[in-house]
């Protein structure tokens, strides 16, 4: 089994050790039960991977020793940005996506207002929405093992969402779509390097918002004929795009 990959920040990384605090010493620690000798990959914010074994375990902190230091292979994989554009879903929903989202190797997620979401955020509950939405996905990547951090975006609507979006394809997911599949669509495409997908919420897009997106480029496509839940709809794009484009 490859080594578990953590998240470090270059600076703790000095003189060939690594020394590993806080969250991190806890997760290697006393979650993993990870000792003396035993393989490890830290990944840095400046898209490295360093691999050594762990040196010496105390009470609050371990040091790793690096034997090698070598740019990521999620930043040289050719697979495109993916970008989840996410009407806000009703309750936990929110959590599930940005979760499985990041397991899923989505690069970040624009979680917009939706004419049809029936949750919302006032603008004095968004820091620490965001703040908490964040911290989703820095575990999430941090248990999937990824060397980035996804970053979770807010925008008003779906105007400042449309307006944002300069990926190379955009697509909208619309209940809607009668002819144009994913797949006939893909069939036609090249390897875009970014790619942002926009989704609705519980109560679908409203006409205004489809109209908004495929003024702005984004292709509307169908999922087939069964409607699918707005979540099950962001972790199957994805798991399609990482299979077609990606290194699943
Ligand atoms: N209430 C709507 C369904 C919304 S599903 C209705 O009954 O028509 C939530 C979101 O998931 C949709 O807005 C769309 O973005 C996506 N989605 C679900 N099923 C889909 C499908 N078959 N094709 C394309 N997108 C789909």
């Amino acid at each position: 089994m490859a080594p578990r990959r953590f998240m470090i920040n270059s600076g703790a990384i000095r003189d060939g050790f690594a020394s590993c605090d806080g969250e991190l010493y806890n997760h290697i620690a006393r979650v993993l039960r990870l000792g003396n000798g035993d393989p490890v990959q830290l990944a840095d914010e400046k898209g490295f991977v360093h691999s050594g074994t762990i040196d010496q375990v105390g009470r609050e902190w371990l040091t790793v020793k690096i034997e090698s230091s070598a740019p990521s292979e999620e930043s040289e994989s050719g697979a495109p940005r993916i970008t989840i554009c996410q009407a806000l879903p009703k309750g936990d929903k929110t959590e599930l996506i940005l979760q499985k989202g990041t397991e899923l190797g989505a690069h970040d997620f624009w979680l917009f207002g939706g004419r049809r979401s029936v949750a919302r955020v006032r603008d004095d509950q968004r820091d620490s929405k965001l703040e908490r939405w964040n911290r989703v996905t820095s575990e999430a990547a941090r248990q999937s093992g990824r060397s980035s951090i996804p970053g979770v975006l807010w925008c008003p609507g779906a105007a400042e969402a449309a307006r944002e979006a300069g990926h190379d394809l955009r697509l909208l997911l619309w209940e809607g779509e009668r002819e144009q599949s994913l797949k006939g669509l893909l069939s036609t495409c090249d390897r875009p390097a970014s790619l942002i997908v926009a989704i609705g919420p519980e109560g679908g897009f409203d006409p205004a918002e489809v109209e908004l997106f495929t003024r702005q480029g984004f292709l509307p496509v169908s999922l087939g004929s069964r409607i699918l839940r707005a979540e099950t709809a962001s972790i199957a794009i994805l798991a399609i795009m990482q299979y077609i484009w990606g290194e699943m």
